[in-house]
C-alpha cells in the first residue's frame, strides 16, 4: 500500500478520499490555491502545499506544478477526485511516466478509449451493448446532421466528443435548426474540452438516466456495484441521485449490470468508473463512461457498504478485489441531495458569500460529506457544491421520510441554498412515485412554487437575515413556563420563528398563570438589584409597587410577548425599592422591571 497519497482536488471530495487514507494509514498531503488557504481540505490533510492563484486554470488544473509538489512532498500515489483533472489521460500519463508515482484511476490508455465519446461508442458496440442510435464517427457538415435527423427522425442531439455535464450538447428539433447548433456545438467543445470534435444521436424524449458502478482489478476480476437512478436534472445536471433505480425490474437491472462490466472489460479497464445509459420504454442504451469517481458514489456505497474510494486505492495498489459479483448486496435505499449554493427561486443562480450558520443534520441514517465549517466563505471561483447529504434508510419510502426530517434540520444560512428546492421535491407526487424522467424538473416544475419555497425554507426564512437585505433581524432563545421558544427579533416586533430550526409556525394562547416552579420561571433573573426583561414585550400589568415585600415565585408583572402572556416571577425574596415600567409600556430584553432594595 502507498505511504503518501496527494489529493489533486479539493473541497469534500479531496477530504472524502483523505479520510480512506487515513483508515488505511495513508498520509495525506493537500493542494490549495490561493482562495482556499483555510479550507477544508487544507485542514484536513498531514501537509498542504500552494500551488496558485484562485483560478483553476492557474492552481488546481497547473499540471506540472502539481506534479513539483508531490516530488516535493515525497508523495507516491495521486488522487484526482473527480473533476479538475480527473477525466484527462494526459495527465494520467504524465503521473504513469513519473518515477515513484501512481496514478489512482483507470490506465491512461483506458481513459482514452473510454473518455471520448465517439470512441466509447465503438467499444461499447464490439462489446454488444446497445448505444443510443446515432453515429459512432464525427459529424462534420450540417448536411450530415439533416441526413441523420432524417435516418432517425427528430430531435437528435449534436454532442462534443469530450463533453459531460450537459455541456456542449445541442438539441435538433427540425432540420433548419442544424446549422446553428453544429457551429455552437462545436464551440463548446473548443471552449470545455479543447476538441471541437461532435458527433449526432438521436435525443430521446423522457429517459431515466441510469448508471452503474463499476470496480476492476488488475487480476482481471470486473464487478458492477449495482445502479443508480440520476433522472432528477436541471438542464442535464443532476440534483437528486438515488440507488437503487424505483425505474428497473430485475431483468432490466441484471442486464445492464451486465452489459456495463461487459463494455469496460472490453476496454481494458481497472479502478472505478461508472457506465451510464438512457432508459426509455423498458429499454436502454450505452450514453457514455465516466473515468473517475463520481460525485454520487456515494449512494453506492450505503446501499453496498462497499468503501469504493477504499478499493480505488487497494486496486490502484495492485491488491485484488476482495469480494465477487456474488457476495454484492443491495441493501436498503439511499438518496443523495446536492446541497448547492443556488438560488432556485432565480432560477438557480449561484449564490457565493459567507456560510452564517452551518449545522448538517445527523442521526440514524444520515450522512454529510463536506469540507465547509460555519465562517467560510462559498467562493465564487468553483463549483457551487456546499455539501452533499446522503440518506439512507431500508425502503425507498421511508428513505423519504428520513429525508424529509434530515433537510429539515439542515441548518443553513448565508447563501441561499437548493435545500427549499429538495424539500418541495420530498412531497413532489412523480418524484415520490419514481416516475420522474431527466426532463422532468425543467419541464415540469413550476417556478412560482419553488419561488415560495424559498420564502418558506430559504436562508432568510431562517431568520438569520443573511440574504444580502440589511434587516434588523436576530434570534433569540426564551423559555416560557418550561417550554423552550426561538423568538425573531425585526423591527421590534417579537415573532415565533421556529423550534429547533423545524417549520414555522405561530404559537397562541395564554401561559399559564402564577407559575413560579424553579426552572420554569426563567423568563425573568435578578440582574444585580433589578428584575429585567428576558424578552421584549408589552407591559400587561404590574402586581408590585414600591415599599411591597415579596418571597420568590410572586408574579411581579406580566409581559405579553409571542403573543403569549408571560408572568414574570421574583428569584428570590426582597422588598421593592422602585418600579420603573407602568401598564402599557413597551420594554427591550435586559431592562429593569423592579428594582429590589
Ligand atoms: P454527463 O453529464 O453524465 O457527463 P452527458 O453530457 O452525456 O453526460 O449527459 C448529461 C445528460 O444529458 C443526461 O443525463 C441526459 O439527461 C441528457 N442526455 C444526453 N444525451 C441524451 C440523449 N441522446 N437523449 C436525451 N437526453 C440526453
Amino acid at each position: 500500500m502507498f505511504d503518501k497519497l496527494l489529493v489533486a482536488n479539493r473541497g469534500e471530495i479531496a477530504v472524502r478520499v483523505m479520510q480512506a487514507c487515513e483508515e488505511l494509514g495513508i498520509d495525506t498531503v493537500a493542494i490549495y490555491s490561493d482562495a482556499d488557504r483555510n479550507a477544508g481540505h487544507v485542514e484536513f490533510a498531514d501537509e498542504a502545499y500552494n500551488v496558485g492563484p484562485a483560478p483553476a486554470s492557474e492552481s488546481y488544473l497547473d499540471q506540472g506544478t502539481i506534479l513539483d509538489v508531490a516530488d516535493r512532498a515525497g508523495a507516491d500515489a495521486i488522487h484526482p477526485g473527480y473533476g479538475f483533472l480527473a477525466e484527462n489521460a494526459a495527465f494520467a500519463a504524465r503521473v504513469e511516466d513519473a518515477e515513484g508515482i501512481t496514478w489512482v484511476g483507470p490506465p491512461s490508455e483506458a481513459m482514452d478509449a473510454l473518455g471520448e465519446k465517439t470512441t466509447a461508442r465503438q467499444v461499447m458496440q464490439a462489446a454488444d451493448v446497445p448505444v443510443v442510435p446515432g453515429t459512432s464517427d464525427p459529424v462534420d457538415s450540417a448536411a450530415e446532421v439533416r441526413e441523420l435527423g432524417d435516418e432517425f427522425g427528430y430531435p437528435v442531439a449534436i454532442k462534443a466528443a469530450g463533453g459531460g455535464g450537459g455541456r456542449g450538447m445541442k438539441i435538433v428539433r427540425s432540420a433548419d435548426e442544424a446549422e446553428d447548433a453544429l457551429e455552437s456545438a462545436k464551440r463548446e467543445g473548443e471552449a470545455y474540452f479543447d476538441d471541437a470534435t461532435v458527433y449526432v444521436e438521436k435525443y430521446l424524449g423522457s429517459p431515466k438516466h441510469v448508471e452503474v458502478q463499476i470496480l476492476a482489478d488488475e487480476h482481471d476480476t470486473v464487478l458492477h456495484l449495482g445502479e443508480r437512478d440520476c433522472s432528477l436534472q436541471r438542464r442535464h445536471q443532476k440534483v437528486i441521485e438515488e440507488a437503487p433505480s424505483p425505474a428497473l425490474d430485475g431483468a432490466l437491472r441484471e442486464a445492464i449490470g451486465e452489459a456495463a462490466r461487459r463494455g469496460v472489460r472490453e476496454a481494458g479497464y481497472t479502478n472505478a468508473g461508472t457506465v451510464e445509459f438512457l432508459v426509455e420504454d423498458g429499454e436502454f442504451y450505452f450514453m457514455e463512461v465516466n473515468t473517475r469517481i463520481q460525485v454520487e458514489h456515494t449512494v453506492t456505497e450505503e446501499v453496498t457498504g462497499i468503501d469504493i474510494v477504499r478499493e480505488q486505492l487497494r486496486i490502484a495498489a495492485g491488491e485484488e478485489l476482495p469480494f465477487a459479483q456474488a457476495d454484492v448486496d443491495i441493501n436498503g435505499h439511499a438518496i443523495e441531495f446536492r446541497i448547492n449554493a443556488e438560488n432556485p427561486a432565480a432560477e438557480f443562480a449561484p449564490t457565493p458569500g459567507e456560510l452564517e450558520t452551518y449545522v448538517p443534520p445527523g442521526g440514524l441514517g444520515v450522512r454529510v460529506d463536506d469540507a465547509v465549517t460555519e465562517g467560510d466563505e462559498i467562493a465564487g471561483d468553483y463549483d457551487s457544491m456546499i455539501a452533499k447529504l446522503i440518506v439512507r434508510a431500508p425502503t425507498r419510502e421511508r428513505c423519504l421520510e428520513r429525508s424529509r426530517r434530515a433537510l429539515c434540520h439542515f441548518d443553513i444560512s448565508g447563501p441561499e441554498t437548493i435545500v427549499p428546492f429538495h424539500r418541495l421535491m420530498i412531497d413532489d407526487e412523480r418524484f415520490r412515485a419514481g416516475e420522474h424522467t431527466t426532463d422532468y424538473l425543467d419541464r415540469e416544475v413550476d417556478a412560482d412554487e419553488l419561488v415560495a419555497a424559498v420564502e418558506r425554507w430559504g436562508s432568510s426564512a431562517a431568520g438569520s437575515g443573511a440574504d444580502g437585505d440589511a434587516t434588523d433581524e436576530h434570534e433569540l432563545v426564551v423559555e416560557v413556563d418550561g417550554r423552550r421558544f426561538d423568538v425573531l427579533v425585526e423591527d421590534d416586533r417579537p415573532r415565533v420563528a421556529s423550534n429547533g430550526g423545524a417549520d414555522a409556525g405561530t404559537t397562541t394562547g395564554s401561559a399559564s398563570s402564577g407559575s413560579s416552579s424553579g426552572a420554569a420561571a426563567t423568563e425573568q433573573v435578578a440582574a444585580g438589584d433589578a428584575i429585567t426583561a428576558e424578552m421584549q414585550g408589552t407591559v400587561l400589568s404590574v402586581d408590585v409597587e414600591p415599599g411591597d415585600e415579596i418571597g420568590a415565585g410572586d408574579v411581579v408583572c406580566v409581559l405579553e410577548a409571542m403573543k403569549m402572556e408571560n408572568d414574570v416571577v421574583a428569584p428570590g425574596a426582597g422588598s421593592v425599592a422602585a418600579v420603573p415600567v407602568s401598564e402599557g409600556d413597551s420594554v427591550d430584553m435586559g431592562d429593569p422591571l423592579i428594582v429590589l432594595e
